[in-house]
């Protein structure tokens, strides 16, 4: 809702239209919540399957580019355009691009309900195409059979004409226009898609976004490969914040490779993704059939797809396309996340884990000239209790030193037969609150990445882990990391954090010690 400024005297008398108007915008979005709900609800496992049945049956002979199964395939999906009453989006008036050896592109169009941004396009794809009979180059099995290719690509095709039919159910189209495109001879070098990106039949500039589904058939392990979602700053957030239902785990994988449609697309430096559920033994066999297919995963695939094309279609504003994403790889540390960095030595002692229990920690080392040392600590001490915390093991230990805010009160043990003593410790460096350290990135805006959760920290007791994403902290978003450090050291404890993990969306709740600094992090 827009805020309008109202000076004080006048709010009296307004606040009676206000409130009535804020009920009208409430009831209206709430219509709106529940006509997206029942678009993404017309999305079904029996549809989904029953499209794949019907293309990836012997009937249409494997859908190979030029032939009568392939252009058989063609006619199923124009009639089902036909059906929706979308209008075509052709270059010939009507839904077929022909292009190379009697090849045809299947297109319609959703026109958006916007004057302006109705001139600018998402486009939902997938090659409806397969290997037909197979041959050496393509078949990975016994050449001559029908390879019916229900997941290659069958179960994307499907997706586009579900996701087209749940377009068509909203009672008004959002504010761009949504293309829905067939490609065909993919199996043949990517050639519809090429030639589409070559010849567009919609204005070439103002294509926001492509999104390419092939292979979405086999999800296992609850696993979605989602690639390009670096080619757009803020991609990998609206994917999580749209898997809230489907609650896939999502890979967001950095290669961007010529090995599917949307790469002529990210050539054309358009964001582009590619959603995937990996290959398979069946892969460019004749055994990829459709009682293979698992049609509940695809549900929550192509509902996922379906929010997240709503949101580029209908946002105010859409990403540009990220230049970096060409050339960029995932960075070392998210893969080596266990061994990144030390833990800040404040103390100066080590101890050994089998040395821990009920009464205390026992230190195997002081480092000379450490803070431990100055104040009297020697090896062989036990420490019971550090700014407060009652010490039970080594992780009790660091995760109280890591916090503690000088002057600090340590009780030690020295030995069995010896005195509880009471120390006044000035620890080295500064008290962190959460334990964390942290990264931004450029295509990911608005967000901070966990890099290092030092053991015992409070944010290692809630749970928190390196690679963690976090968008929001006590249910305020943030614009950069000089914005989170402020929030995360001045917030009254607990912290809710809104985090994001493999694309999945969970809030993680930090308790902090009150008594700590807040002065970092
Ligand atoms: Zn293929």
């Amino acid at each position: 809702m827009n805020r309008i400024p109202v000076c004080r005297s006048c709010l009296a008398g307004l606040l009676p239209l206000v409130l009535v108007l804020c009920g009208v915008l409430d009831a209206s979005a709430a219509e709106k919540n529940a006509s997206l709900t029942a678009a993404i609800n017309s999305i079904v496992p029996d549809q989904l399957q029953s499209h794949v049945v019907i293309l990836a049956d012997d009937t249409m002979a494997g859908r190979e580019a030029g032939t009568p199964g392939g252009r058989a395939a063609a006619e199923y999906l124009v009639e089902r355009f036909g059906d929706l009453g979308l209008t075509a989006a052709g270059s010939d008036g009507g839904f077929y691009q022909r292009f190379g050896a009697g090849y045809r592109n299947v297109l319609a169009i959703l026109k958006g309900r916007d004057p302006t941004l109705s001139q600018e396009t998402v486009i939902l794809c997938a090659h409806y195409d397969h290997i037909g009979r197979g041959s050496k180059k393509t078949s990975l099995g016994r050449i001559g059979e029908i390879h019916n290719g229900a997941d290659d690509n069958a179960s994307g095709t499907s997706a586009i004409l579900e996701l087209a039919e749940a377009f068509c159910m909203l009672p008004e189209p959002p504010r761009r226009s949504v293309l829905f495109a067939f490609w065909d001879a993919e199996e043949k070098g990517l050639l519809g898609s090429n030639h589409w990106a070559a010849n567009p039949t919609v204005p070439p500039g103002r294509i926001v976004a492509a999104i390419n589904i092939d292979m979405i058939g086999r999800l296992r392990d609850n696993q979605l490969t989602v690639f390009g979602s670096r080619t757009a700053q803020g991609y990998r957030r609206l994917i999580s914040t749209n898997n809230a239902q489907s609650d896939l785990r999502i890979d967001f994988s950095w290669t961007l490779v010529a090995n599917a449609d949307h790469y002529p697309f990210v050539q054309r430096q358009i964001p582009a993704l590619f959603a995937h559920t990996g290959v398979h033994d069946q892969y460019h066999r004749e055994t990829d059939d459709a009682d293979l297919i698992d049609s509940d995963g695809m549900t929550r695939i192509v509902r996922l797809l379906f929010g997240m094309t709503y949101d580029l279609a209908e946002d105010e504003r859409c990403p540009r396309f990220r230049t970096a994403c060409r050339t960029e790889s995932a960075p070392t540390w998210v893969i080596s996340r266990e061994g990144a960095g030390a833990v800040p030595q404040r103390l100066g002692v080590a101890w050994d884990p089998q040395g821990a229990g009920e009464d205390g920690v026992e230190l195997t080392s002081v480092t000379p000239g450490s803070a431990a040392d100055t104040a009297g600590i020697r090896p062989g001490d036990r420490v019971v209790e550090l700014a407060g915390h009652i010490v039970h093991s080594g992780e009790d230990l660091a995760g109280a030193v890591l916090a503690a805010v000088n002057p600090v009160r340590v009780v030690v043990k020295p030995r069995e037969d010896e005195e509880t003593r009471e120390l006044v410790v000035q620890l080295e460096g500064t008290p962190l609150r959460l334990g964390i350290t942290w990264e931004t990135d450029d295509a990911e805006p608005g967000t901070v990445i966990l890099k290092q959760v030092f053991p015992g920290s409070a944010a290692a007791r809630a749970g928190l882990r390196p690679g963690d994403r976090i968008y929001q902290i006590a249910g305020r978003d943030f614009t950069d990391d000089g914005q989170f450090a402020e929030l995360a050291t001045t917030l009254p404890g607990p912290l809710e954090l809104l985090v994001e993990r493999e694309g999945r969306l969970t809030t993680i709740v930090v308790h902090v010690a009150d008594e700590i600094s807040r002065r970092a992090a």
